[in-house]
């Protein structure tokens, strides 16, 4: 896996170990700029050493075949308003896609 071992909980919830936790910070330095939160203007945020996942909509099914196309994130909390911001967890590189992303078009 991208980014080193990854501790998983008894919840089987996937925690930032400490090699992903640095790599987070490096590419948080290297490439968010924007700090301010985009509804109070503050810029303290905390990380959340959980991985998130997003699900793709299936029209209120649920997709139980462990196939379904997902997007794992990283969730950060304005500390002021609530806020909260998330970033590709695979761009990162603190993960692997666990799928082929194929639903993905660049727009430049
Ligand atoms: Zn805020």
């Amino acid at each position: 896996m991208a980014g080193g071992k990854t501790e998983v909980n008894d919840r089987c919830a996937v925690k930032l170990s400490k090699e992903q936790r640095k790599k987070v910070d490096e590419w948080m330095s290297e490439r968010w700029t924007q700090r301010k939160c985009p509804d109070c203007g503050h810029s303290t945020w905390s990380i959340d050493m959980n991985i998130f996942e997003m699900r793709e909509f299936l029209e209120g099914k649920i997709n139980i075949s462990g196939y379904g196309y997902l997007k794992p994130v990283l969730v950060l909390t304005c500390e002021n308003c609530g806020h909260l911001k998330t970033f590709n967890a695979v761009k990162i590189g603190i993960v692997q896609a666990p799928f082929q992303d194929t639903n993905s078009e660049k727009e430049e």
